[in-house]
């Protein structure tokens, strides 16, 4: 149900459509004349503007009716705008800094108006360029655990966290997108699906094979049933933007609340990916082997700098519903505590594990791809790539609760790659 008002923005429309609006005045100058609109939108789904005048600059993002990429055969909730709006401002509040600042909100628009962070580039170019950036995995690894932690129950207090979960529940055509296209499309023959012609017999394979199905299965059941913390749930290396010293994390249109584990995991399955797609991207064979001892680096990091902030979040901001310090130390019991820490922190690691094969598995088998391998021209190489991150995908969903450290999943990338 589209309301009548709602219209998509086009750069001829902007300035004149925008330009009553106080908080973009403020920013751009009330001279609309000025203003300078251009569409810059590279993802699946939505309109996004670059409007910049000689005061300032904002992005300006619009949800359309129906799916980009696909048309208008595909429709599409003009509310996911509302959750990427209640997404961003908790984040801003857990992990300040990382994200895009709100300016401006209509929710029958479908429009945020938001910090425009130039001159950052979304990491995947970086990824495909060979490019490292200093602080990266520190902040993707603090902005993790502090997301999940505080929007969770284990700080969140009961009645905000009920009325959370209900506002995001709503959110079903996209939760819908994810259970479908993660976890099912790819274990059969679905109509949407595409994969590399090189790839058929693998592909066929890991289709009749049922430890993989079952236990991808396992996941999805997590990711519906486990609703532990609001998540991004669409923390892929297309959603995290850099430059020489900063790293943001922008479009969290998918935010739902399930499972800590599903957005690490999404995070670094595409970091393993651009690992194994380097030799796609060589300028001559071998040149990117130090490139991919720094993404392996990359991710080694993420995982400690995430836990060691979560360690710490539970030990000195552990206000909310569960392993109330009332129970525990404060009866002496602070050993237990930490107990009940590592036994969380090892469920989220076996879910991060899981989840980021499912994640492999999904963007060579499923709908959408990722750019580092769709940009390898020849069709031999992008299959080699994409079945080094497939065998590295089966063993993290089937083997996840034998593999106990980053070491061991680092030591078996190198031997598939
Ligand atoms: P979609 O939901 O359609 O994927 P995104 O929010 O990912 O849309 O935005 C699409 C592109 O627009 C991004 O890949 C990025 O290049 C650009 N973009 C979006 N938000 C910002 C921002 N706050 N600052 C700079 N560029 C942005
Ligand atoms: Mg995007
Ligand atoms: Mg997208
Ligand atoms: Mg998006």
């Amino acid at each position: 149900n589209i309301d009548p008002d709602y219209q998509p923005l086009t750069t001829d429309t902007l300035a004149a459509r925008l330009g009553p609006i106080k908080a973009l005045t403020d920013l751009l100058g009330s001279d609309t004349s000025n203003w300078n609109s251009k569409e810059v939108g590279d993802g699946n789904l939505n309109l996004v503007f670059i409007v910049q005048s000689d005061q300032g600059s904002v992005i300006v993002k619009q949800a359309l009716p129906y799916v980009r990429l696909v048309g208008d055969s595909w429709p599409l909730p003009l509310k996911r705008s509302f959750f990427e709006y209640h997404a961003l401002i908790r984040q801003a509040k857990r992990a300040p800094g990382t994200v895009p600042e709100i300016y401006y909100f209509n929710e029958i628009q479908a429009i945020i108006v938001m910090e425009f962070f130039t001159p950052h580039v979304i990491l995947r170019q970086s990824l495909m360029a060979g490019k490292t950036h200093d602080g990266l995995a520190d902040t993707l690894g603090l902005y993790c655990a502090r997301t999940l932690f505080r929007g969770s129950d284990l700080s969140m207090d009961t009645a905000k966290r009920k009325a959370d979960v209900a506002l995001f529940a709503e959110s079903v055509e996209l939760c819908d997108i994810t259970e479908t296209l993660v976890f099912s499309d790819p274990y059969f023959d679905a109509e949407r699906n595409h994969h590399t012609p090189q790839l058929d017999a693998l592909v066929a394979t890991l289709r009749n094979d049922v430890d993989l199905k079952v236990e991808a299965h396992h996941l999805k059941a997590k990711f519906c049933n486990n609703a532990e913390t609001m998540l991004h749930g669409d923390l892929h290396t297309g959603s995290v933007m850099v430059s020489d010293t900063e790293t943001k994390v922008i479009d969290p249109e998918f935010a739902l609340y399930g499972p800590m584990g599903f957005d690490i995991g999404m995070l670094l399955g595409n970091f393993w990916m651009a690992y194994f797609a380097q030799p796609g991207h060589a300028e001559a064979p071998g040149t990117r082997a130090d490139y991919q001892d720094w993404i392996l680096g990359v991710v080694d990091r993420i995982w400690t700098v995430f836990t060691s902030e979560f360690s710490r979040l539970w030990r000195e901001e552990r206000t909310g519903i569960l392993y109330e310090k009332t129970l525990f130390e404060d009866q002496g019991h602070a050993l237990a505590s930490e107990q009940a820490l590592a036994h969380r922190l090892n469920d989220i690691w076996q879910d991060t594990l899981g989840f980021a094969g499912v994640e492999i598995i999904r963007r060579t088998l499923s709908l959408a791809h990722i750019a580092e391998n769709e940009t390898i021209k020849n069709d031999e190489l992008r299959a080699d790539c994409e079945a080094r991150g497939l065998k590295l995908g089966r063993a993290l969903v089937v083997n996840r609760a034998r593999m106990n450290c980053m070491a061991s999943v680092t030591d078996l990338a190198r031997v598939i790659a």
